[in-house]
């Protein structure tokens, strides 16, 4: 008997177009050298990297779905919202992602100066430098903060600075969990609720605004937790989809690994699915 093919799925990573540490192309060497058949990339606020991914990609058996991760600041923390197969070529959702991106420029450079007056200087030159073209994010404003010294480890510039609770934390353009739905809807893109563990007061809320997935197999979760997210996918008539949040191999490396998660291509087949309805729903 032969072993039946063991298709590798992995819908949630990040490339160096946001704070992932790879370039699209390695990201897709790894993910052939892993032997993965589809991946998703997700950069936060950003679909930079899809193109050079899919290039790298062509040609191979891997699949490049064009994603995104929107972020949303809500009392109770934060709320991500994946988007799959977006029209990451349509010049206003480009120019919305812009104007996201220009909001985390400023706030990295009030992070840099809280930093500075808590006497923990780091200079949003340094941190801009690190971020490259990428779409600036905290990791970039840790890896300063380890730089210069004042940390031993990014999980301690995250405890004492740059946390959610931390003394040097800057919120982010505000936009609201229902706004990054209807924003990715009105890309052409199946919204999903991302590591939803901590925010699951969301999901009905959010399936009003339009939801139509849920990260139930996220890379860091244990059984129970996605037994108990499947069970809230089925009841809101969400997809249970997963990923690992992969962002590099050194940098991030507490995070889950590339291709460490998997789910079934039936998945992938509902979101191309629901990604065509909603785009004939758009034009229509
Ligand atoms: P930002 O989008 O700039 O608010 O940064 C959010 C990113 O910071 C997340 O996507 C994670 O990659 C990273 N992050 C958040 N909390 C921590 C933490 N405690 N330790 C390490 N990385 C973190
Ligand atoms: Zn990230
Ligand atoms: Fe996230
Ligand atoms: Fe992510």
């Amino acid at each position: 008997m032969t072993e039946p093919l063991k298709l590798r799925i992995d819908l949630h990573t990040h490339s160096n177009a946001s704070d992932g540490e790879l370039t699209p192309a390695e990201l897709v060497r790894l993910a052939l050298e892993r032997g993965l058949t589809t991946i998703a990339l997700t950069d936060h606020d950003s679909v930079a990297g899809i193109d050079a991914a899919q290039h790298a990609a062509r040609g191979t058996a891997l699949e490049i779905i064009p994603g995104v991760e929107l972020s949303a600041d809500v009392p109770q923390g934060e709320v991500h919202v994946l988007g799959y197969f977006v029209d990451w070529r349509a010049a206003d959702f480009e120019a919305m992602l812009e104007k996201f991106r220009e909001g985390r420029y400023g706030r990295a450079e009030k992070m840099a100066r809280k930093l500075t007056a808590l006497g923990a200087p780091v200079s949003f030159e340094r941190i801009k430098e690190i971020a490259g073209d990428a779409s600036i994010g905290r990791p970039h404003v840790a890896q300063a903060l380890l730089e210069a010294g004042h940390v031993a480890t990014v999980t301690e510039a995250f405890d004492k600075y740059i946390g959610r609770n931390g003394p040097a934390y800057v919120e982010r353009f505000r936009l609201t969990p229902e706004d990054a739905v209807a924003l990715i809807l009105r890309a052409g893109g199946v919204p999903v609720l991302a590591h939803p563990r901590e925010v699951t007061g969301w999901v009905f809320p959010l399936v009003k605004a339009g939801l139509l997935g849920l990260e139930v197999h996220y890379g860091m979760y244990d059984d129970a937790t996605r037994a108990e997210l499947a069970r809230l996918a089925r009841q809101s008539g969400l997809i249970a989809t997963g990923g690992s949040d992969f962002h590099g191999l050194d940098k991030m490396a507490h995070m889950c690994g590339l291709g460490e998660t998997n789910v079934s291509p039936e998945v992938v087949d509902k979101l191309r699915k629901k990604a065509e309805a909603v785009k004939q729903e758009n034009a229509a």
